[in-house]
């Protein structure tokens, strides 16, 4: 091999374009996998295994490519390594944290994992049809396995107190599971309180409008004039998105090519509505990461739960507004024919927004929601610790359910099967869905002290102001920043549960109608 000069410039060069091979890799396979779920026949599923499996091989071989070692130290170990930049130094500490982890995984192990992870994802869409979460257990015990043996090693890589934090950092860098405890403690009594105060007052909500018949087709029209407002084009002969249909809602996708899919119910419209608006959250956030930083390490998102934020501030604080259906329910009902014409503005923002207790996490309402993602990380915490088994899975989470929520689970398709992450071996990513509701809390109190009539723009029907102010504050810096300096930088201080509890209150004490 040639090498270069043994300038820092130049080695800094080399490994950029060594980075760039890596962020190349990860949206091919994000392709395949986006592939996987929209267009490929069942049959494919088999070689799909393969071609994964492959790739992730390829994948692992980039990433821990000697040269990138030796860089690392050259780069490192040179007397003007603090003449870089800023941009330049997280560069160099996201590629090394990157290598160190991936040279410790043994290749085996990580294409083990990634054709389990195809054979678990495929038993569990049977079994959850099936409601037979027998048919899901064995394939589920081999991959917890896998990520169990996958978290002792990165434990020590991490230097993280447990395998569960290793697993967490993967989400959402240098969180803890102590940390998280402490936060989620506080969330629960805010959240509890709440939903106890929407459930004791007379004013309840008529939901039964949400159930009218809407035809799929009216729906995609709904679905595509919802991304034109937030301004994610899917349409242009310019566009860097689209709208497919999966089981699951998603995003995926890098800068110019990010696509999103949802999920048409003809009895319940609101899901592809709001699922629109949620998945288009993270794809403008995607889209809008500095595009100089294409290629490059920082040119990503800043964490998983930052991720969320984006996704929820969309979807819930502008997309379940009062001032966002005022610009909206008119359109809606132009789309939608006769459906709606009997409904007023305060009926139709109540009807969305209620609180209820219920089973399936993908369809609970802001409030309750908290609540599913707790139940959710007390029983992976325990699962990846060896506390409980595979086994005890359905009657742990039925009994927590039961506990939190009030509700009876009735099979484990409603149950412990209803989430595809776990199936996929993401542990330690539930909490980054609480942990971006806490941030986008946090951010919408920075937003308001910097366009204080904001969502008067939105009842005008104009996001425009405050997606540049997102784009502006948060998504151009990418993953510059850690998830914990960055909503420094936007909120000065620290991760804080009470920005969010807050917004909860005040909006609905006004729509229940409850003394604060
Ligand atoms: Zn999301």
């Amino acid at each position: 091999m040639i090498e270069a000069t043994n300038t820092l410039g130049s080695n800094y060069d080399r490994l950029m374009e060594k980075g760039k091979k890596i962020m190349v890799l990860e949206s091919i396979v994000s392709i395949i996998l986006w592939d996987m779920e929209t267009k490929m026949p069942p049959k494919g599923i088999n070689l799909r295994s393969q071609q994964l499996a492959f790739l992730k091989q390829i994948e692992h071989k980039t990433t821990t490519d000697p040269e990138i070692g030796t860089l690392l130290e050259k780069i490192k170990g040179h007397s003007d390594y603090d003449a870089l930049n800023e941009l330049q130094k997280r560069n160099v500490y996201l590629i090394k944290k990157k290598y160190d982890e991936m040279t410790k995984l043994p290749e085996e192990l990580v294409v083990e994992t990634a054709r389990q992870r195809v054979i678990t994802v495929d038993a569990w869409k049977k079994a959850k049809a099936a409601k037979d979460f027998f048919m899901f257990k064995p394939e589920l015990e081999k991959l917890v396995d896998l990520k169990k043996e996958a978290a002792e090693i990165l434990m020590k890589v991490k230097g993280t107190a447990t395998p569960y934090d290793a697993l967490i950092d993967i989400f959402e860098p240098h969180m803890t599971a102590e940390m998280i405890t402490r936060i989620f403690d506080e969330l629960k009594k805010g959240l509890v309180s709440i939903i106890k105060k929407c459930e004791t007052t007379p004013k309840q909500p008529d939901t039964s409008i949400l159930k009218r018949k809407v035809p799929v087709d009216i729906q995609r029209e709904i679905a595509n004039s919802l991304a034109r407002f937030i301004e994610y084009d899917v349409e242009s002969k310019e566009a860097g998105g689209r709208i497919d249909e999966t089981e699951h809602p998603f995003t995926t996708g890098y800068y110019d090519d990010v696509r999103i899919t949802t999920h048409y119910y003809e009895n319940n419209f609101t899901s592809s509505l709001f699922s629109t608006l949620h998945e288009g959250g993270h794809a403008t956030y995607d889209q809008n990461i500095n595009p100089e930083w294409m290629y490059q390490l920082i040119g990503d998102g800043c964490s998983y739960g930052f991720h969320e934020s984006q996704s929820r501030f969309i979807e819930n604080f502008v997309g379940r507004s009062r001032e966002f259906w005022t610009h909206y329910l008119p359109k809606l009902k132009k789309l939608t024919g006769d459906i709606f014409s009997d409904v007023d503005l305060d009926t139709f923002v109540h009807a969305i927004n209620q609180v209820k207790p219920s089973k399936i996490r993908i369809e609970a309402d802001e409030v309750t929601y908290g609540l599913h993602i707790i139940i959710r990380f007390e029983i992976e915490r325990e699962l990846i610790t060896g506390k409980i088994t595979v086994a005890d899975l359905p009657r742990i989470w039925n009994q927590k359910y039961k506990k939190y929520l009030d509700v009876n689970i009735e099979n484990d398709s409603e149950g412990v099967m209803q989430d595809t992450h776990w199936a996929e071996g993401y542990f330690g990513y539930f909490p980054s869905y609480a942990l971006g509701n806490i941030y986008s809390g946090q951010i919408l109190a920075a937003l308001e002290k910097d366009i204080p009539d904001w969502n008067v723009q939105i009842a005008k029907g104009n996001f425009h102001n405050v997606k540049q102010w997102l784009i502006e504050n948060v998504h151009q810096y990418g993953k510059l920043y850690s998830a914990a300096d960055l909503i420094k930088k936007i909120a000065g201080e620290e991760i804080n549960v009470k920005h969010y509890l807050d917004y909860l209150n005040e909006k609905y004490s006004k729509l229940y109608g409850y003394q604060r």
